[in-house]
């Protein structure tokens, strides 16, 4: 009988007392590869900001996110799913980085990540800026081929370049496309707005991907955006990338190119529930810059986020239900 990674119980122990912060109050394994027990979900924080375009901040990311978590429970009344119970998750700490550096950062990320994919455990990446997906993607494709993308944003990141640099945090999905790590006819891009470069018009849809700017989302139900989404990806392995400017600065300031005019967290908090049980392989929460947060309502937006994420996750799991009812199987 394989142990099974559980936070401590909020009853007996505060929640503000539950010492080093890892996401969730969740156990701190180091390298989750040889873990005794079932590892299903490991947190990784990826503090770096070496490829930002304006705010910088996000390399603080990852323990504002952390410190935020300690106070989310264990059960969604929302969608009936107790995340700890249906998935065996652990803090695994941060990715190694290079400050400055930010393709050595992406090299050295891609080398710890693509075990953990070959294992099955399923990531989840705590930025740190967008960038980072690069090898997210990269490793992903090395164990999976291609990878479906789920992407939250209010922006596209498909830009060629910045400033005749090729790697930025508004690079990605168009590098991820040229390289061959993401199939973009069964990728989707979600919440686009604001202003754009004349060039970047439409240049997600031309590079293939399927995209519902936020003026477009804000009028479908739901139900009718989770419909589409399944629709495009299907069964496939799919990454979920979350860049927290996705939600209204109103409601995530802390970030480092914000848009106004966005969703509230309810309304994105609705979205990601209707997402449903895919086979998601990989997720990340990325962008949160705590040095332009306050009140921690952007670290704690994010760590909501991550808790719906997770949500869908276990309902893929299929242990939900003896969660319910209390049986093991
Ligand atoms: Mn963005
Ligand atoms: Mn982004």
């Amino acid at each position: 009988m394989s142990e099974h990674y559980r936070p401590r119980d909020s009853m007996t122990k505060p929640r503000i007392a539950s010492g080093p912060r890892t996401f969730m109050r969740l156990p701190w394994v180091d390298d989750p590869l040889t873990a005794e027990g079932r590892v299903d979900v490991a947190v990784v924080g990826v503090p770096t900001d070496s490829a930002v375009s304006y705010r910088s901040g996000a390399r603080f990311g990852p323990e504002a996110i952390r410190a935020a978590s300690i106070l989310l429970r264990d059960h969604n009344p929302a969608t009936g799913v107790d995340i700890t119970r249906a998935l065996s998750m652990v803090d695994a700490g941060d990715a190694p980085v290079v400050p400055g550096y930010h393709e050595l950062t992406l090299e050295r990320l891609e080398e710890f990540l693509a075990p953990l994919y070959e294992r099955g455990i399923v990531p989840l990446l705590l930025g740190g800026d967008h960038s980072l997906v690069m090898a997210e993607m990269r490793a992903m494709a090395r164990h999976l081929g291609p990878v479906s993308v789920i992407h939250f944003d209010a922006h596209g990141d498909v830009l060629d370049d910045y400033y005749g640099v090729k790697h930025f945090h508004g690079t990605m999905f168009r590098r991820g496309v040229e390289e061959g790590v993401v199939d973009p006819h069964t990728s989707i891009q979600v919440g686009m707005r604001g202003s754009v470069h004349p060039d970047d018009v439409d240049s997600g849809k031309a590079l293939g991907y399927e995209v519902i700017g936020w003026d477009e989302l804000v009028d479908l139900t739901p139900e009718e955006f989770g419909r589409r989404v399944r629709e495009r990806v299907g069964d496939r392995p799919v990454m979920l990338s979350f860049d927290i400017d996705f939600i209204d600065p109103a409601y995530a300031p802390g970030t480092g190119t914000p848009e106004v005019g966005g969703p509230t967290s309810y309304q994105t908090l609705r979205y990601l529930r209707a997402l449903g049980p895919l086979n998601y392989r990989g997720l990340d929460i990325v962008e949160v810059a705590p040095p332009y947060d306050h009140a921690d309502i952007t670290s704690h937006a994010a760590s909501v986020v991550a808790f719906e994420l997770l949500g869908q996750v276990a309902l893929r799991s299929g242990r939900t239900r003896a969660a319910e009812t209390g049986e093991e199987h």
